[in-house]
């Protein structure tokens, strides 16, 4: 079986705190097979990550998280910008276009600054002809929303939707945070994993419980840590 972890953030992202490189080496170090590098309505450290990955010997896949009118829409398999701010099925299509595929991250969760999908505005898509093949995953598993209870929301919302496939991811804003939360899937490429989540065979994995204090305590303390090379990566 192998392990992805489908939602990371960098320093591209404007509340991330890793480098490209570090997020990379860490994923290696971490066992994972596959990531996602996922920054908020920017593509940029994807792109890099998906260069610099032979390097390290791990697999990324480049994605964006896309800030739609209805809440946050993961795409993955994607290598151009797509616009923030479109409704959901508008930018699922959009997805689509650009030969991604779209997984549905923390639906319901809520908290300080979150914008998540409602379970109607998913029902909605997957109910939508061509919106239903390029959305095929629910987040059932995100390891460090804030939003305990929006789990196992997710859970049974993923359950009355048969053939939509369920992930596990870490939402990572430090290194620290990555793999707390992984995708398990049969074989060990990017490829395989497509295949997975195309028929609903992959689960979720639980690796690591961390509290809102040591998520909200260790983002701090990385977010001053990283000021520089923020800066450096906003104004090179
Ligand atoms: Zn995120």
């Amino acid at each position: 079986m192998g392990l992805a972890d489908l939602h990371i953030h960098t320093i591209y992202s404007y509340d991330g705190t890793a480098t490209v490189p570090a997020v990379l080496s860490q994923a290696k170090q971490i066992g994972l097979d596959v990531i996602a590098i996922t920054d908020h309505d920017e593509i940029r450290g994807a792109l890099k990550a998906f260069e610099l990955a032979p390097q390290f010997e791990i697999e990324v896949i480049p994605g964006i998280e896309i800030t739609t009118a209805e809440g946050d829409l993961l795409a993955l398999f994607v290598t151009e910008s797509i616009a923030p701010g479109m409704a959901l099925i508008d930018t699922i299509l959009r997805v689509g276009e650009a030969g991604g595929i779209c997984i549905a991250p923390h639906p319901m969760a809520r908290g300080a600054g979150m914008k998540s999908l409602s379970a109607p505005s998913i029902v909605r898509a997957l109910d939508h002809p061509r919106a239903s093949r390029i959305l095929i995953g629910i987040e059932t598993y995100n390891a460090t929303t804030l939003d305990r209870e929006s789990n196992l929301l997710a859970q049974k919302l993923w359950a009355d939707c048969p053939r939509v496939a369920r992930v596990g991811n870490s939402d990572a804003h430090t290194l620290q945070a990555m793999g707390a939360g992984v995708t398990e899937f049969p074989g060990n490429t990017a490829a395989h994993l497509l295949d997975a989540l195309w028929i609903g065979a992959t689960d979720i994995r639980q690796r690591e419980q961390m509290s809102s204090a040591q998520i909200l305590g260790s983002w701090a303390l990385n977010f001053v840590i990283s000021a520089p090379a923020r800066i450096a990566m906003a104004y090179p």
